[in-house]
């Protein structure tokens, strides 16, 4: 984990480095499922990938990464369309960032799947928006996972239950979105098991009325044994697999 965004490192050595990045998250995962009980089968690797060039993605790729996660759409939108022009065609990308309702246009053009859905505007934008490209997006709903004293803040995004429960349930009534699951961040500096169970629990719940529904998007660098131990079907993994970045979330 040594490797920083903006360093013009030989590309030999950067490949040796993420391939060793990623041995170790492989062998964490496994552990972890393992000590879960899980097959490592259960749990999909998103490395996040923000801040990194596209050269970094197609390392990934070449490692046999699939999944890639970006959080600021301008930085996103760019990446995927080097990508796509270097070949990388089959790639699935996860937008995990805060949507602004204005942008969702613009996330809506190149995401697979969009983990941060919190709120009822946002859906009928990417609902339109996803129409109008004549693509099919999976939604998550993000769950608010900071303890109730301090869900004022908000800080880190996220519907409480009863938010949950009408995102989801507009989510499915909309065409070209797909109902995916749940996803949750800890919240910084507080019990990760607590709160990933707490997200576990929002997903049961949800699978109660939409079975489909069984992504749980939880866990990264800092807590993803947590995150398996507590039913995660996606890790959101960017620091331990690329090393850490420039510090602008
Ligand atoms: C950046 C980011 C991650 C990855 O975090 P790391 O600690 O670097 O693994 C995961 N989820 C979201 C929503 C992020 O913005």
């Amino acid at each position: 984990m040594t490797g920083r965004a903006n360093e013009m490192a030989d590309p030999d050595d950067r490949r040796s480095e993420i391939a060793a990045n990623l041995a170790a998250v492989e062998s964490r995962i496994r552990t972890a499922c393992e000590a879960a009980g899980r097959s490592r089968d259960e749990v999909i690797l998103v490395a996040v990938t923000k801040t990194f060039p596209a050269s970094d993605v197609e390392l990934l790729a070449a490692l046999g990464i699939r999944d890639m996660g970006e959080n600021r759409h301008q930085e996103a939108a760019a990446k995927v369309a080097a990508c796509v022009a270097a070949g990388l065609t089959e790639l699935r990308w996860h937008f995990v960032g805060q949507v602004q309702t204005n942008k969702a246009g613009v996330v809506a053009s190149y995401a697979d799947v969009v983990h941060s859905v919190d709120r009822i505007r946002l859906v009928a934008a990417l609902e339109r928006a996803a129409r109008s490209y004549g693509r099919t997006l999976t939604a998550l709903v993000q769950v608010d996972l900071e303890p109730v004293a301090d869900s004022a803040a908000r800080g880190r995004g996220g519907a409480d239950a009863d938010e949950t429960t009408a995102v989801a349930a507009a989510i499915e009534a909309s065409e070209s979105l797909v109902l995916g699951g749940v996803m949750g961040i800890a919240p910084l500096g507080g019990d990760p098991s607590e709160a990933f169970a707490r997200l576990e629990t929002a997903g049961r719940a949800l699978r109660a009325s939409y079975p489909h529904a069984r992504m749980v998007s939880a866990g990264m660098s800092g807590d993803l044994e947590a995150a398996i131990a507590h039913g995660a079907t996606h890790l959101r993994i960017g620091t331990a697999l690329l090393g850490s970045r420039p510090s602008l979330g």
